[in-house]
C-alpha cells in the first residue's frame, strides 16, 4: 500500500524564501506579507481560508504546502485553564507544549527537540534520550496552535522556551524561529516577552548574546557547587559552573538583560542550608534573579519536592543575602504540565485522547 507523502508545512519556509517561491510561481513578491497575515495575525486553519488571494493561488499553496504539518495526539485543559497539547510529528515522534493564563498575559511553553540529551536526572524529558533536533516549522506550528485555542481578543503576550529539550543545542532553527515570532510580518513581539531556558552551554550563550536580540536568559543551575551539580546535571561535567556563570555575565554586558537562575529544589539532595548560603555566594554580587523551582514529580523518579516551609526557608536564606529570589508557582498539576511528563506517560501507556474538535 502506497501512502502520498504529506506536503511540508508552510512555515518552515521564512519571509524571502515564500517571496522567491511565490515569485517562482509567477506571483507579485507583496502575496508573502498577505500570506503571513493569515498565518500570524488572522489565526487560518486552511489556504482556503485566505480569501484577499486569488483563487488559483490558494490552490497551488494547497497542492504544494500544509498550513501545519503536525497533529494534535492529545489536547488536555487544566482547572486554572492551562492548556497543553500534545503534537504527534510527520514521523510519529511526540512533542509538547503549553498555553499558561493570566488576566492580561498568554505565555506560551514551546520545545525544541524531540527527548533531550542533557541528562538531567529529576527530569522526564531526557529519560528517553535524545532523538531529534525539531525543524522551524515543528516549532513555530507549536506556537500558532496555541495562539488558535485562544479567544479572538486574546493575544501571546510571551514566550518561554522551557519545554522538551535543550534550546542552545538547536540555536540556529531556534533564531529563525524566534525571529519570526519577532517579525512585524510574523506575531510582532517583542524580544524581552521571549524566555530562553538553557542547562548552561558557556560558548552557545555568547553566541546567543552576539545575535542581539536583547532575549531573556535563564539558566538551570540547580546546584551551587560542581560536585554536586555533576551529579545532578550530567553535562557539568563538561563546562562547571565557573564557566556558565562568566558566560551568563557576559550576557548580561551584551544585552542588559538580567539572567534569571533556575534552582529545582530536591529533597535532601540541594535544599540544605548550606546550599542556599553557597549559592548567595555565587549570585548576591551579580545582577541576577533566582527563581526556585519546587520538583513537579515524574512517577519514573524518586526524588521529591521539599515541604513548603522548607522552601521558604531555603528561599529566606538567599533574600536576606540580598538575591532577588522568587517561589515559582505552579501551573496545570493536574495535566501534566511540566515538561516531558506527557509525551513519557503516553509512550508508555499509548493512549490517545482525542482533542475536542
Ligand atoms: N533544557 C533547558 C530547558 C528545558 S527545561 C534547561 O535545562 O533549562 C525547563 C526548566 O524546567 C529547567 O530549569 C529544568 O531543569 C526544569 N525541570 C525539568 N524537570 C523538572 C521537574 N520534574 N520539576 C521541576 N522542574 C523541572
Amino acid at each position: 500500500m502506497s501512502t502520498t507523502p504529506q506536503n511540508p508545512a508552510i512555515t518552515g519556509l521564512t519571509q524571502d524564501e515564500l517571496i522567491d517561491w511565490l515569485e517562482s510561481a509567477g506571483q507579485p513578491r507583496y502575496r508573502a506579507a498577505q500570506v503571513l497575515r493569515w498565518l500570524y495575525r488572522n489565526r487560518a486553519t486552511s489556504f482556503a481560508e485566505m480569501l484577499d488571494l486569488p483563487v488559483d493561488l490558494r490552490q497551488l499553496l494547497q497542492d504544494r504546502f500544509a498550513l501545519f504539518a503536525a497533529q494534535p495526539a492529545t489536547h488536555l485543559i487544566s482547572r486554572d485553564g492551562t492548556e497543553k497539547l500534545l503534537l504527534s510529528l510527520a514521523d510519529g515522534q511526540l512533542v509538547e507544549c503549553v498555553l499558561m493564563r493570566e488576566t492580561r498575559r498568554q505565555t506560551v511553553c514551546i520545545s525544541t527537540q524531540v527527548g533531550c540529551g542533557m541528562g538531567c536526572v529529576f527530569c522526564a524529558s531526557g529519560l528517553q534520550g535524545l532523538k531529534r533536533n525539531l525543524s522551524r516549522s515543528e516549532i513555530l506550528e507549536q506556537v500558532l496552535r496555541l495562539d488558535r485555542l485562544l479567544q479572538s481578543d486574546e493575544r501571546i503576550t510571551n514566550v518561554v522556551v522551557m519545554g522538551i529539550g535543550e534550546p542552545l543545542a538547536n540555536l540556529d532553527v531556534l533564531l529563525h524561529v524566534l525571529d519570526t515570532l519577532c517579525d512585524a510580518d510574523g506575531l510582532g513581539l517583542g524580544a524581552r516577552r521571549i524566555t530562553i531556558s538553557t542547562v548552561g552551554l558557556p560558548d552557545r550563550m555568547l553566541a546567543l548574546a552576539q545575535h542581539g536580540r536583547p532575549f531573556n536568559l535563564a539558566v538551570s543551575l540547580h546546584a551551587p557547587n560542581d560536585s554536586l551539580r555533576n551529579t545532578i546535571v550530567p553535562v557539568n561535567a563538561h563546562t562547571g559552573i565557573a564557566a556558565i556563570l562568566a558566560a551568563a555575565d557576559a550576557y548580561f554586558e551584551q544585552t542588559g538583560r538580567r539572567v534569571t537562575y533556575e534552582y529545582v529544589l530536591l529533597a535532601g539532595v540541594n535544599d540544605r542550608p548550606q546550599h542556599a548560603h553557597e549559592l548567595a555566594s555565587l549570585l548576591a554580587h551579580r545582577n541576577a534573579h533566582l527563581n526556585l523551582i519546587p520538583m513537579n514529580h515524574v512517577s519514573e523518579l524518586e526524588f521529591s519536592e521539599p515541604a513548603a516551609p522548607h522552601t521558604a526557608a531555603f528561599a529566606s536564606i538567599l533574600t536576606q543575602a540580598g538575591v532577588a529570589t522568587t517561589v515559582r508557582k505552579r501551573k496545570g498539576e493536574d495535566i501534566d504540565a511540566a515538561c516531558g511528563q506527557l509525551r513519557l506517560t503516553h509512550h508508555s501507556t499509548k493512549s490517545v485522547t482525542p482533542p475536542p474538535t
